[in-house]
Parts: C-alpha cells; structure tokens; sequence
C-alpha cells in the first residue's frame, strides 16, 4: 500500500505549503527532463506526482487519511486515469504542470531552474538591448593628444507612437493562446519531455492584434543617432572604449546595450610608438657621426627638441629625451622620445673627395676603429 506521506517526506500533519513544497523538490529531482532515459526516476516521478495529487486535495487527502489509496481508486469508478496510480507519464507531468506550470508566479521560477537559467527576479520579458562593435581610425597625433570626435550610429529606440507597446492601443495586445502567456511550451514525448519557445509569439507571451503603424509591432524603430565621443590621450591600436548605454535600446524595461569603439591607429611616417615611448630613426653622416653635431628634431608633441651629439658616436646608439613621448592612457606620467642613431656610410664621391678619404685612410690607426681591432684580435684566437 502506497505510503503518500513517506514519498514526500513529510509528516501527517503537514500544511499544504509543506506538501506543495515537498512535492516541488522532490519532482526537481526526479524530473524526466533532469533524468532522461532513467526509468527508476521516471516512477518516483509518478509517485510522489500520485502523492501530491492526491495529498493537495484536502478531499481526497481525508479520503486517503481513513481508508487509504485503495478507496480513492475505488472511487475513481471507471474514469480511466482520473484517479492516483498513474499510468502514463503524461498524467504525471499534467499533476506537476498543475502544480506549478500556470498561473503561478512560481511556474516561471521552477522551470527556469530546471533548465539552468539564471532567474533575474524582475519581469522575464525585459531585456537587455543589443550592444554595437565599431572600429575608429585615428591619426598618430590624434592618438597623442587625444580628441573628441562625433560619430553616427543607427540604434533601435523605443517606438515613440507606441512607447514600445507595439500595439496600436493596450486593447491590440492579446495573451498568446498556445502558451497562455508563458512564452515556453512543454512537450512530452513518453517520458522524455522538453520546454521550448512558444512559437507562436517567439516567446514574448503576448501577440499583437492590432500593431503600431510606426514600428510594425516591433516596438522599436532603428534611428540614426549621433554620440559624442571624447577620446583620451595615449590611446593605441587594439584598445576598446565602452560608451555604457549607446547601443541598442532595451526591451520590456530592460536597460540599452553599450557600444564598444576598438582604436585603430594609423602609422607614421616619422614615428613609431613602442608603448608610451616613441622611437625616430636619425640618420647622420660619417663625419658627423666621427666629428659629433647639433642636431634639431621634432617631438609627437611638435615640440622641437635640440640635441648634442658627441663625437665619436657609433651607428645603433639611442639617445633619451625624457617626457617627449607618449602620455600614459591611464593618467600615469609620459613616454620618452628615443632617438636612433643611423650613421651614414657616404656614397656618389666626387674624385677629390675620394683623394682625402685615401689620405685619412693612410693616417687611420688602429685605436680609431676599437671594434674591428677586438673582433681580428677574436679572430686570431681562434685560429691560434
Ligand atoms: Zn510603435
Ligand atoms: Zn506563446
């Protein structure tokens, strides 16, 4: 003899908040959706589904309470199915259904949690708009100063006709009748049961009887609006600015998307960044290089800077001028400048100039050239 109190885990006395309780952690568990394919949770599902029915009705509560499931069977007289002892699983469902599929506030919530969707607890139907990606080409020296900069966007906002209703009056909006405004439905197939989007309304729990002129129903029309976008200095190629709020609107209450503007910035002729720093390649000739030389070069900044370059400089060497870089993005100080030296090896020499370089190569001693003594004296230790 069915025990209806011990399927639930409750006690005799039990309010009906207690077996309503009872009944839906127990019927989580054992949920066909939850247990596909595993026939012992199929016929606990039946039997607490049996148990609730019957314990939820304070009718056949007392019936079962004095004479036990038999009589209510008794009583069932010949309408198949109509009392405990399910057969099918559809009956089952139905009494789970009943319990919690309609009307209900709880109805959303436990299906939501049976199939993993995280439950927001405000209105199901509001939601988020979408959020919009573009890409923004900048100068070099957009990119160092920073700029404001208006661009366009086509965003969907609310229907200002309809106030994003969508229908042409509160009258133009009708509960969808084949998911009674759930906007899921659930579909059973033996034991193996499975909710879907209602087809029919796409899930909105509402159809639209008599639409908005302006938005077709739609509740949103697209808009071409224009957002003032403030660029900080520093920025670099592959950063993303998020405009909070300026993508599409949302729907049903929910709040806009954003829109993220990814920086490209273009290459310049003269300056390559290397994070905050920039580097310039200087190139100087042979005898400027031996001799040493002022030189005067601009910053990103279009400072000019003036620098002393000393005798004897060799090609590859960097020079340093603190602060003429890049500004940190994030407020945190300035690059430096970094100067390349390129030293020049002359070419096109005229025949005179030809003349005093051999007389300067007839002069050249060896302390005038350290590295190619130190590399031959490396070489010769090699072979020794
Ligand atoms: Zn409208
Ligand atoms: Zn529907």
């Amino acid at each position: 003899m069915a025990d209806y109190y011990g399927v639930l885990g409750i006690s005799r006395d039990a309010s009906q908040e207690d077996i309503k309780k009872a009944y839906r952690k127990n019927a989580l568990k054992h949920h066909p959706d939850r247990n596909p394919g595993d026939a012992e949770a199929e016929r606990k599902f039946k039997q607490i589904s049996e148990a609730y029915e019957v314990l939820s009705d304070e009718n056949k509560r007392r019936i079962y309470d004095q004479y036990g499931a038999d009589a209510l069977k008794a009583g069932a007289s010949g309408a198949s199915g109509g009392g405990p002892g399910f057969s099918s699983m559809e009956e089952a469902l139905r009494t789970f259904m009943g319990a919690f599929g309609s009307g209900g506030a709880g109805g959303e919530s436990i299906f939501d949690s049976i199939f993993g969707f995280e439950s927001d607890g405000g209105d199901s139907n509001a939601r988020q708009g979408a959020s919009k990606k573009m890409t923004m080409d900048l100068s070099f020296e957009e990119a160092v100063k920073g700029i404001e900069k208006e661009i366009a966007i086509t965003n969907l906002v609310t229907c200002s006709k309809c106030h994003g209703l969508g229908a042409a009056s509160e009258k133009g909006i009708k509960t969808c009748s084949r998911c009674q405004g759930r906007g899921q439905i659930h579909q059973s197939r033996g034991f193996f049961s499975m909710t879907t989007t209602c087809p029919q309304c796409g899930g909105q729990g509402q159809t639209i009887t008599d639409p908005c002129t302006e938005c077709q129903g739609q509740g949103q029309v697209k808009q071409k609006q224009k957002v003032d976008v403030k660029i900080p200095p520093g920025v670099d190629t592959g950063m993303r600015l998020r405009m909070s709020g300026h993508g599409d609107a949302g729907v049903g209450g929910g709040p806009p998307g954003d829109l993220y503007i990814s920086i490209n910035v273009k290459p310049h002729e003269v300056f390559q960044r290397q994070g905050d720093d920039v580097r310039i390649d200087l190139p100087i000739s042979f005898s400027e290089a031996a001799l040493g030389c002022k030189k005067e070069l601009p910053s990103p900044h279009g400072h000019t800077c003036r620098i002393q370059i000393v005798e004897g400089s060799q090609s590859g060497k960097v020079m340093r001028v603190r602060g003429e870089g890049i500004p940190n993005v994030h407020g945190q100080g300035k690059g430096d400048l970094l100067i390349h030296l390129i030293v020049e090896t002359p070419v096109s020499l005229s025949d005179k100039q030809k003349d005093l370089l051999r007389s300067f190569a007839e002069l050249e001693k060896e302390h005038n050239s350290p590295r190619k003594r130190g590399f031959l004296d490396k070489v010769k230790a090699f072979f020794a």
